[in-house]
């Protein structure tokens, strides 16, 4: 079986190493990053590293993969040829498949009322974002000034970033549009004391507040408003995309030649944008295109866990401060 998976991200890198291991399968992952495969949420705590430390993001680069898995790296798939079977690829090149997987992640969100200034905006999606956001910080300790960072989104990955950008010692103001932070994770009681534990440590906190423009008088302003499936391939090529890439139980899309799996794949109407779900939907989708999964994919109970330094979520509503 001649398997093409798009995308090196935890979903991809998982499918594609599980059917390496099988002398059936001849397995080509392809994808737009170049230096190798990497946990993505770490780059929300990769601001506080040492370069040395950073470095080690980098779990695995593409030159230690086993030579099982044939890499085309750096290149962007431009076209899917569905009656052909072959991929376009932005280099000119064509790859033919049996199977496609595809395990194209998501992109960072900008809300509408910011696009028309997207250039001056930064986002953190990837480990390039996280190494450009590196730079701006160093260029002002080298300056021995202190940065200041406006972080837009009071979100997961926007708590965190905030958290993570004051430790390595910039000054920081978190914008959010809610009443509340990451008011999807946290109760009312949870959230408070996250933000009075900013409060403790010098992180200002401003909510009710939508920006249309980025905040005066900030080094830099980092957008951190959710992600985007990326479809748009998936749909160029007529496939059923939603909020995802619509597929079946059992990872399917309407294409019997074409599984989507990880954060594009929209499943019975949900995504399931988090490292628990996906790392199951990969090793799922592994043993059924291998014969040895008949059952649709279940979603795993998860809870995403909080990361920002200092603080623990508290479980009941004891009225006290924040623990330190
Ligand atoms: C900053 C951050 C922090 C996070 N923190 C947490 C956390 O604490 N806990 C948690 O559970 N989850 C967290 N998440 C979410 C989690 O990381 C994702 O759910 C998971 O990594 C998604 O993996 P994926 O393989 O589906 O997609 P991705 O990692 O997005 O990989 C997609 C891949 O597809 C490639 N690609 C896309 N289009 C093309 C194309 N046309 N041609 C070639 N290649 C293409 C990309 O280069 C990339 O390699 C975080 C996410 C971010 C961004």
């Amino acid at each position: 079986m001649k398997v093409v998976v798009v995308g090196s991200g935890l979903a991809g890198v998982t499918v594609a190493e599980g059917l390496a291991a099988d002398p059936l399968c001849t397995v080509t992952l392809v994808t737009s990053e170049n230096q190798g495969y990497y946990a993505k949420p770490r780059p929300s705590q990769g601001l506080s590293l040492s370069d040395e430390a950073a470095a080690g993001i980098l779990i695995k680069p593409f030159a230690a993969f086993a030579n099982s898995i044939q890499r085309v790296t750096g290149v962007r798939v431009a076209q899917i040829h569905r009656a052909a079977r072959y991929l376009q690829l932005s280099t000119d090149q064509q790859l033919p498949y049996d199977t496609l997987v595809l395990a194209t992640g998501s992109s960072a969100r900008i809300p509408p009322e910011l696009e028309a200034q997207q250039g001056a905006l930064l986002t953190l999606n990837a480990l390039d974002d996280l190494l450009a956001l590196r730079r701006v910080l160093r260029g002002g300790t080298r300056n021995t000034t202190t940065t200041r960072w406006a972080v837009v989104g009071g979100g997961l990955i926007g708590c965190e970033l905030a958290s993570d950008l004051h430790k390595a010692g910039a000054k920081v103001c978190l914008f959010h549009r809610a009443s509340h932070l990451m008011e999807c994770q946290l109760q009312e009681f949870q959230s408070e004391a996250l933000a009075q534990h900013f409060d403790a440590v010098g992180v200002e906190v401003r909510l009710n507040e939508t920006l249309n423009q980025p905040p005066a008088g900030f080094d830099a302003t980092v957008v951190c408003t959710g992600f985007l499936p990326r479809t748009e391939l998936a749909r160029a090529a007529g496939l059923d995309t939603d909020k995802g890439i619509v597929v079946d139980g059992f990872l399917r899309t309407n294409d019997p030649h074409i599984v989507a799996v990880g954060d594009v794949a929209q499943v019975g109407g949900r995504l399931f944008p988090f490292v628990a779900p996906v790392r199951s939907q990969a090793l799922w989708l592994v043993q059924h295109l291998l014969g040895q999964s008949a059952e649709a994919w279940k979603p795993p109970a998860f809870t995403p866990t909080i990361k920002v330094h200092g603080f623990k979520v508290p479980l009941a509503n004891s009225g006290s401060k924040s623990p330190a």
